[in-house]
């Protein structure tokens, strides 16, 4: 008889955790509430052209990456469509306030040659801050697919200092402190809160490699839940978990929206660990925890476009940029609402047979839940007049933004679609629309570590709140709770005799 696994969610984690399993030995179910699969990895479709929800630069998919290592492990790599950013410039940063442009370089030396050109005086600094990332990067075996060591790793203390001072620790120049900050906004970076680790992670991640799904993210979702039906189990959209059942600290079942129940030897929890408790048989959970769970700030929001062009009209561009109002990246998220956006992403993703025009164009800007509050308690299908106006309103801004950018921008768009930190709360089950999840503190690392065992002896935890967020993170984190089940580093010693 096959080991049997339950799996709550569809997205990232529960989807690389079920394939995990699924290779092997067992027979995974896993239950997504949404209709489509994929949680971050799902794309929505509008008059014919799609659009992805939470995954739009990745890092690891280059020779020998990470993504790219694991995908071949689990026999998907070649299913998958993925355009490489060229290294020439892989992100560009603009700022506002002082009309300076820098474009990045991507790939070690890439990167920093480009730091150094725009930063001469800061040569030497600059190469021992990148000496420093990748140090820091190397203290996590399993970021390099590396077997844990036996006894636990002691981190320098670098590892835990705060992002904003580790960054100072290494440059004086003021701007360009602010500018190796840049892609704080894909780890929700806070000041004097974020610990040096993860923004070393997130850097070295996508300096080493950035790539993008060509015909969207959808296909990586599809082709995890292929995995796990060639190994003889389900993935079924449209189930939402609405009871774990637990009896004598053990799972029972868990029973879904429409009444049904599933059984299995093991379950597993890859939704926000706050969805979890909601739905858990009241008492399972002792009081310290569910409070400590609650305590826990999460990141924040985003305000999204998704922008249908009109053939023919902007150009394709193939690295992602970043508008940025002024020198202040760490304050972006406390922006008064009456200056927002302080910054936002935008992107143009690529197309099967990608031709000299964009077809789609993807923003992100940060932003506070603070800023939807007054409609928190309203469903999707179901907001309010004045809401849709608030949301007009802010796309208007927007687009005014990227007039600025590209003039005539509103002639070339055929329709924008928005979403808000309330989309994002209802669709994912996310508290407060977070992006990533919960904050890691470097100054309160008890708090937010969260480890993959639960008290509940057949139930386990994974999910971008367990450990990292992200592309990387999560199949990373899934990678820990799969061994969990199936031994230490038995996943890590497969993927590394395999290749
Ligand atoms: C706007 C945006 C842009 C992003 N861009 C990037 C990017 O470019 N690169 C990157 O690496 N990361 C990006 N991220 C982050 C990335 O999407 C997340 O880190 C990742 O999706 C988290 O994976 P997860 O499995 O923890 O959660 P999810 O992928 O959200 O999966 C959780 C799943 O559980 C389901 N669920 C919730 N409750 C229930 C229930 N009761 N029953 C059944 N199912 C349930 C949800 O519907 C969801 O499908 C972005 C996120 C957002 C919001």
């Amino acid at each position: 008889m096959k080991q049997t696994a339950v799996i709550i969610g569809g997205g990232i984690g529960g989807l690389f955790t079920g394939a995990f399993l699924a290779k092997n030995g067992y027979s995974v179910t896993v239950l997504e509430k949404n209709s489509i699969i994929g949680g971050g990895l799902q794309c929505f479709h509008r008059k014919g052209k799609s659009f992805e929800t939470g995954m739009h630069i990745m890092g690891g998919f280059g020779e020998g990456g990470t993504l790219h290592r694991i995908c071949s492990y689990l026999g998907i790599l070649h299913r998958l469509d993925i355009q490489h950013i060229p290294d020439s410039c892989m992100d560009e940063v603009y700022y506002r306030d002082t009309d300076e442009r820098y474009r990045l370089g991507g790939g070690r030396e890439g990167f920093t040659k480009s730091l150094c050109s725009y930063f001469p005086q800061e040569s030497d600094n600059i190469r021992r801050y990148i000496d420093a990332i990748y140090r820091l990067s190397h203290e996590v075996p399993l970021f390099r697919l590396l077997p844990e060591p036996d006894s636990s790793t002691v981190h320098s203390d670098e590892f835990f200092m705060p992002v904003d001072e580790f960054i100072a620790s290494y440059v004086t120049d003021r701007r360009l402190r602010d500018l190796l900050a840049y892609l704080s906004p894909l780890y929700g970076g806070h000041k004097g809160e974020t610990p040096a680790y993860i923004h070393a992670l997130i850097n070295v991640l996508y300096i080493n490699g950035s790539s993008r799904f060509i015909g969207g993210s959808q296909q990586l979702a599809d082709a995890l839940a292929e995995v796990i039906t060639d190994g003889g189990g389900r993935v079924i959209s449209g189930r939402e978990v609405t009871a774990i059942n637990v009896e004598k600290q053990m799972v029972t079942g868990v029973v879904t929206a429409d009444g049904h129940t599933y059984t299995a030897d093991r379950y597993i929890s890859s939704v926000h660990p706050l969805e979890m408790l909601r739905i858990v048989t009241p008492g399972t959970f002792l009081k310290a925890f569910r409070n400590r769970m609650a305590e826990i700030p999460n990141s924040y929001s985003a305000f999204s476009l998704y922008i249908d062009l009109r053939p023919g009209c902007l150009p394709y561009i193939d690295h992602t940029c970043y508008e940025i109002n002024s020198h202040d990246i760490w304050n972006q998220h406390t922006t008064d609402p009456s200056d927002w956006p302080a910054g936002f992403m935008y992107m143009t993703p690529p197309e099967p047979g990608q031709g000299e025009y964009a077809s789609r164009m993807l923003v992100h800007c940060i932003m506070n839940f603070n800023d939807v509050r007054r409609w928190q308690d309203t469903t999707p299908g179901h907001r309010t007049p004045e809401y849709e106006a608030w949301k007009q309103e802010k796309t208007e801004r927007v687009l005014d933004r990227l007039e600025r950018i590209f003039p005539g921008f509103r002639s070339m768009t055929n329709s924008v679609y928005a979403s808000s930190p309330l989309t994002i709360r209802d669709y994912y089950h996310t508290p407060e629309g977070s992006i990533f999840g919960f904050r890691k503190n470097c100054n309160n690392l008890m708090l937010t570590q969260i480890p993959v065992y639960t008290r509940v002896k057949n139930l386990l935890l994974t999910g971008q709140s367990i450990n990292l967020h992200g592309i990387c993170g999560v199949p990373l984190t899934a990678i820990n709770t799969a061994e969990a089940i199936l031994g230490k580093n038995r996943i890590i010693n497969q993927i590394n005799e395999i290749l």
